[in-house]
């Protein structure tokens, strides 16, 4: 097996996957299926060989939005992790749920049939940065009863004791 290990998984840890080849086609795709399946406007995906793609924790469920496409996600926290087409050998993983999304910046975008009118002007709207970061009270509570699995691979999750 190659060298590579490109690491990622669900907001809760219960399911951690790793890529051991370099994902390349890294695209959003704006149609209503992707929409409603991410609760989002659009959903950003990147594509391995199936050979390449790795379990390493837990268990993947499936819905099967159409009869071709399969939608993979965590049973547990609900984030949507892996789309496969049973007529390809190559699956395609969300980039939010890499370890190192920043890394995947998208080369192109389907569905745009559906892309919502004012998509190009999201990144124009005035901005803030969390609360957390004005908020010292309301930072140490979030990071006190965070939930949310780290962007790495942990040997136990969640932690003993929690
Ligand atoms: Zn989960
Ligand atoms: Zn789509």
């Amino acid at each position: 097996m190659s060298e590579i290990r490109i690491t990622g998984g669900c907001q809760c840890g219960a399911v951690r996957y790793a890529l051991h080849e370099q994902p390349d086609g890294a695209h959003i795709c704006h149609c209503r299926m992707c929409q409603k399946a991410f609760g989002s406007f659009f959903a950003p995906f990147i594509g391995v060989e199936q050979s390449a793609f790795e379990l390493t924790r837990g268990e993947l469920s499936v819905f099967k939005s159409s009869d071709p496409t399969e939608r993979g996600f965590c049973n547990r926290c609900g984030t949507p992790l892996t789309i496969h087409d049973r007529h390809s050998s190559r699956i395609g993983v969300s980039i939010g749920s890499l370890d190192e999304p920043e890394k995947f910046e998208p080369v192109s975008q389907c569905g745009i049939e559906s892309r919502m009118s004012w998509f190009g002007q999201l990144a124009a709207l005035p901005g803030d940065k969390t609360t957390e970061e004005d908020n010292p009270d309301f930072t140490a509570k979030i990071a006190a009863s965070n939930h949310q699995h780290p962007d790495h691979d942990t040997a136990v999750w969640p932690p003993p004791g929690t």
